[in-house]
């Protein structure tokens, strides 16, 4: 006896326990692959934790650099409340802007819109039997989300996009005036020109709380979720090695599923891949009074989310850019919170400090799903930006039919990493 102990062996380890290492992690070990799910942290307690918990079937067109010249007005001027930047940060970010500004043009949004959508259409049915096996069908709430105007103008726009992507997309929407509005969300301050319900989105009151769902029925089909530094991975022989706090584990094939930090690997392993990060915040408030929110609610005009959650109502923010590690400058949270108060009425706040999450980017608002170009070993499964929380069930079983040689469900060549080679 020497005391060393023998690597731990499995098919396949997912480096990366947010919504999409859990979902690919279930989906290979459905499929009899022994499987190894690797995080730093406990499972789902980083960008998987604080979202608004939607699952949005109507996110057919993923979210643009806006094109209007009053809209970038306003951005440049850096005081509006749905998107922020840090100056300094910008330098390091034009090439990422650029590009993501190029994809956001309105023709070549609308192509890839059209790719984006051949997952989002699937979002509802696959997270629905994935939480049906884990038990957990009662955490989705099929109640849609409601976005609300200011003025006739906006709602109108609105209401003529529902129309098309309805058209185009068969998303379902009903069109709310004031009075239908204060019906469904009466303690909303009557001061609104109307309001979109989409009617096919489910949302969660706990986006955690599901995740850990899928992870226990991951591990009750017998797999494995441990401790470990992604950063120690190795090619082995015919595949690959790394550290957990269990000691050695052995796989034949490794999936990055590290969400905002998969470039620190990707980078590491030789790719040069063009991501970024929105970063964004949340604060729980108490709703004061007898007060409800019955949905989700997006004040369109001006840029923040009040989602109706188990801890209290989560305030989300829109998009930071800023280098992901720069300290927390939750200011967009400070501008929505005051006008949160006048739409809905708030109480204290639930948390000693703001949370920040980082939205994992690509610039042409695709995914990154597929083989990594050149490890014949490798998989990727990140850069799912404001949508992993939809989409983690859809990359999971996407991805874990790539890896088994299954026919995929939907043609995987949009989400290719071999699209951005140079
Ligand atoms: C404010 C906000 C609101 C949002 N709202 C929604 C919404 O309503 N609906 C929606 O669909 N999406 C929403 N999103 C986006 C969504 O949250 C993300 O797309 C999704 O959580 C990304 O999941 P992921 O698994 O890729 O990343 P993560 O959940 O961040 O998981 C990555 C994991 O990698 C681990 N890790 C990192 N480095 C290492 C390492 N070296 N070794 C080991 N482990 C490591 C981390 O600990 C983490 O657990 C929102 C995001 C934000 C910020």
């Amino acid at each position: 006896m020497n005391g060393m102990k023998a690597a731990m062996r499995a098919d396949v380890a997912v480096l990366g326990a947010g919504m999409i290492g859990i979902c690919v992690a279930l989906h290979l070990q459905k499929r009899g692959r022994a499987v190894v799910l690797v995080d730093r942290r406990g499972a789902a307690e980083e960008t998987s934790f604080g979202n608004a918990g939607l699952i949005q079937r109507e996110g057919v067109y993923p979210y643009g650099f806006p094109h209007d010249f009053g809209a970038l007005l306003r951005y440049a001027l850096n005081r509006t409340i749905d998107a922020h930047y840090h100056p300094s940060a910008l330098p390091a970010l034009a090439p990422f802007l650029w590009q993501y500004w190029k994809h956001s043009r309105p023709a070549r949004h609308a192509e890839v819109a059209r790719r984006y959508a051949r997952l989002i259409e699937h979002c509802l049915a696959e997270h629905a039997s994935l939480a049906a096996e884990s038990a957990a069908a009662d955490r989705l709430r099929s109640r849609g989300w409601i976005k609300v105007f200011r003025t006739a103008r906006e709602r109108d726009r609105r209401y003529a996009e529902a129309e098309r992507w309805h058209r185009e997309f068969g998303v379902n929407y009903r069109m709310l005036d004031a009075s239908a509005l204060q019906e469904a969300e009466p303690h909303v301050a009557p001061v609104l020109a109307g309001a979109l319900h989409w009617t096919d989105p489910a949302s969660v009151d706990d986006p955690q709380g599901l995740a850990l769902a899928y992870l226990r029925r991951f591990e009750a089909l017998g797999g494995r979720f441990v401790q470990g530094n992604a950063a120690s991975l190795e090619a082995d022989g015919t595949g690959w090695r790394l550290q957990t706090v269990e000691g050695k584990v052995a796989v034949g094939q490794a999936v990055i599923a590290l969400g905002p930090w998969s470039d620190v690997m990707t980078r590491a392993l030789g790719y040069d891949l063009p991501l970024a990060v929105k970063r964004g915040y949340h604060m729980h408030y108490r709703a004061a009074g007898v007060a409800r929110l019955n949905h989700p609610l997006l004040d369109t005009e001006r840029g923040y989310f009040l989602a109706p959650m188990q801890r209290g109502i989560r305030l989300t923010t829109g998009a930071e850019f800023a280098r992901r590690d720069a300290i927390k400058t939750p200011v967009q949270l400070g501008r929505a919170e005051p006008v949160a108060r006048d739409l809905f009425p708030l109480g204290e706040r639930l948390d000693a400090e703001p949370w920040m999450g980082a939205r994992p980017c690509t610039p042409d608002m695709l995914p990154i799903i597929g083989r990594a170009p050149r490890h014949s070993r490798l998989w990727f499964a990140f850069g799912h930006a404001h949508h992993g929380f939809t989409l983690g069930p859809v990359t999971g079983r996407l991805l874990a039919e790539m890896i088994t040689g299954e026919t995929p469900f939907v043609d995987p060549a949009p989400y290719a990493a071999e699209r951005f080679r140079r």
